[in-house]
């Protein structure tokens, strides 16, 4: 007879999961001082932080039953984020966290651009781009809105082009959508040579997500339906070839100034190469796998396709 027995759940309150997080923005303080500052303040109790983490998120997930406001939903946005965000190995709570950062996107069932603009600034004002570990959480939020609503994929698209126009050091007035032949000319702005291989490779993989998100069939009726451009969702061959020749230039730049970190740069550049030669080799504008020889969308595009790879980590 087996004398092991099951190890018990620990149960751990919200002040003691933020003991978790990495960085400053990840901290309780941060979190209950978003809070207050939010008008949510008036419909939270000031023992938040000493409740079960699960609790807490039905707590959230309860008020967000209530006809939340723009304002409210997007301080939602952020604190959901944060949460989102804190490393815990805890099952029950991960998902019910997950939740809660999808939800506070569902909430908004709408695409129009100057929503998509406000939701996004208020995250980038939180979540500044600049230190690659701010990025880096600006990368894992569109990651994972990106697949959960047409306004998740709206904002994540505008956060990758944030991260994207940080590193070329060129400021952005309007989170929109904007044409990929734009990509070129930013990176252009990028001094690669002054850049860590972590920063490189948070920029290759916004610069893969940007591309799937933008050129494979997900949510693109949506998009059309309210009055997107299909340009938008297109690359000119032409644009292909410059990111391609970007790519390696900025490798060579690796191996001339850091030849320390050139292994880790050609990793983090190798599954946005793959991509840009599956677009190269055949001449395409958008991906074969995931939409028809007319940009149309598969209905049942659950194939597997070389653009989504980037997002695998
Ligand atoms: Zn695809």
């Amino acid at each position: 007879m087996s004398l092991t027995t099951a190890k018990p759940v620990q149960i751990k309150t919200m002040e003691q999961l933020f003991m978790r997080g990495r960085s400053r923005l990840l901290s309780w303080r941060c979190f209950w001082g978003i809070l207050m500052k939010s008008p949510l303040n008036q419909r939270v109790h000031s023992q938040l932080g000493k409740l079960p983490v699960s609790q807490c998120c039905e707590f959230f997930y309860t008020l967000s039953c209530n006809l939340l406001n723009t304002e409210e939903l997007a301080a939602m946005q952020v604190l959901s984020s944060m949460l989102f965000l804190l490393p815990d190995e805890t099952q029950h709570t991960q998902k019910a966290r997950a939740t809660l950062l999808r939800r506070s996107f569902q909430l908004a069932p709408t695409v129009e651009p100057m929503m998509v603009h406000y939701f996004t600034e208020n995250l980038l004002k939180y979540f500044q781009p600049g230190h690659h570990l701010n990025s880096s959480h600006l990368l894992g939020i569109a990651n994972y809105i990106a697949t959960k609503c047409a306004i998740g994929k709206a904002v994540a698209v505008c956060l990758l082009w944030s991260i994207i126009y940080e590193c070329g050091e060129t400021e952005i007035l309007i989170h929109q959508y904007r044409e990929l032949s734009t990509l070129c000319n930013i990176l252009n702005e990028v001094c690669v040579s002054r850049m860590n291989v972590t920063s490189f490779g948070i920029l290759l993989r916004s610069i893969g997500t940007l591309l799937h998100l933008l050129l494979c069939g997900q949510g693109l009726r949506d998009f059309l339906t309210h009055g997107y451009p299909a340009s938008f969702f297109r690359i000119l061959p032409q644009d292909v070839q410059k990111l391609i020749d970007w790519v390696k230039n900025a490798l060579e730049e690796f191996a001339l100034r850091r030849p320390g970190a050139l292994q880790r740069a050609r990793y983090a550049a190798k599954k946005l190469l793959t991509s840009l030669d599956y677009l190269d080799a055949h001449g395409i504008q958008w991906c074969l796998v995931c939409r028809d020889a007319q940009g149309q969308p598969f209905d049942d595009c659950i194939k597997y396709c070389v653009l989504s790879d980037i997002r695998i980590k």
